[in-house]
């Protein structure tokens, strides 16, 4: 199956991307993942991504569109994964068409409150090595700032600050909000509420998808 997690920033996308994973054993691809491992690597793509990130902005099309055909060209996807982070407009949404040829199965729709996203936003966590969030108030980690696994320091992405989660958020009322009509017309999108606890969402989205949950 051929997914798309879609919703604005801090809907849970990253969570339940990892959840399905888990559960259904498909790749899961975040377009923003491999983007913060370029910038830490310093590379090409890293370099240009960087500021329009720390901004709260969408990296130009040209650069995530080229990442994801790579992406999408390694052998492990013929059963299917897990779209994270992408499209994140209406262009992208028809490159991504043009590179599957048959198109995605279904768009998954988290629809989340403001209120929500910027108490999620402001109080993530990250750990640096293996990726997982915690959240100052929600999940917090077992030790003081410590990821649980790693025993690494956990950090603060610096586009989760108060300032920049708003821009994002304008960023996606502006430029990501019109694909869910995309998918609308095409029959395929799903919508769940994002504001539920993760677990809650996890099985609507299970209920939601008979094929996969057979699997
Ligand atoms: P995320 O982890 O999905 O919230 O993405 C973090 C940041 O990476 C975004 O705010 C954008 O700057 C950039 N980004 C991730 N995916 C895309 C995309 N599909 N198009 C443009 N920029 C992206």
């Amino acid at each position: 199956m051929k997914l798309i997690l879609f919703g604005p920033p801090g809907a849970g996308k990253g969570t339940q991307a990892k959840l399905m994973s888990e559960r259904f054993g498909l790749p899961h691809i975040s377009t923003g993942d491999i983007l913060r491992s370029e910038v830490q690597k310093s590379t090409e793509l890293g370099q240009k991504a960087k500021g329009f990130m720390e901004a709260g902005q969408l990296v130009p099309d040209s650069l995530v569109t080229e990442m994801v055909k790579k992406r999408m060209s390694a052998g492990d996807l013929e059963g299917g994964f897990i779209l994270d982070g992408y499209p994140r407009n209406v262009a992208q949404a028809k490159t991504l068409d043009e590179i599957l040829k048959g198109g995605i199965d279904r768009a998954i729709y988290l629809s989340t409150s403001e209120k929500v996203i910027l108490q999620r936003l402001t109080g993530r966590r990250v750990c640096p090595k293996c990726g997982i969030n915690y959240h100052l108030t929600n999940m917090p980690p077992k030790k003081d700032m410590v990821c649980d696994r790693c025993e690494v320091d956990l950090y603060q992405r610096p586009d989760d600050k108060e300032a920049t989660v708003k821009n994002r958020l304008k960023v996606y009322l502006e430029e990501s909000s019109p694909v869910l009509d995309y998918y609308k017309q095409q029959g395929k999108l799903e919508n769940i509420s994002g504001d539920l606890d993760s677990r809650e969402v996890f099985e609507l989205i299970s209920k939601k998808l008979p094929a996969l949950s057979k699997k």
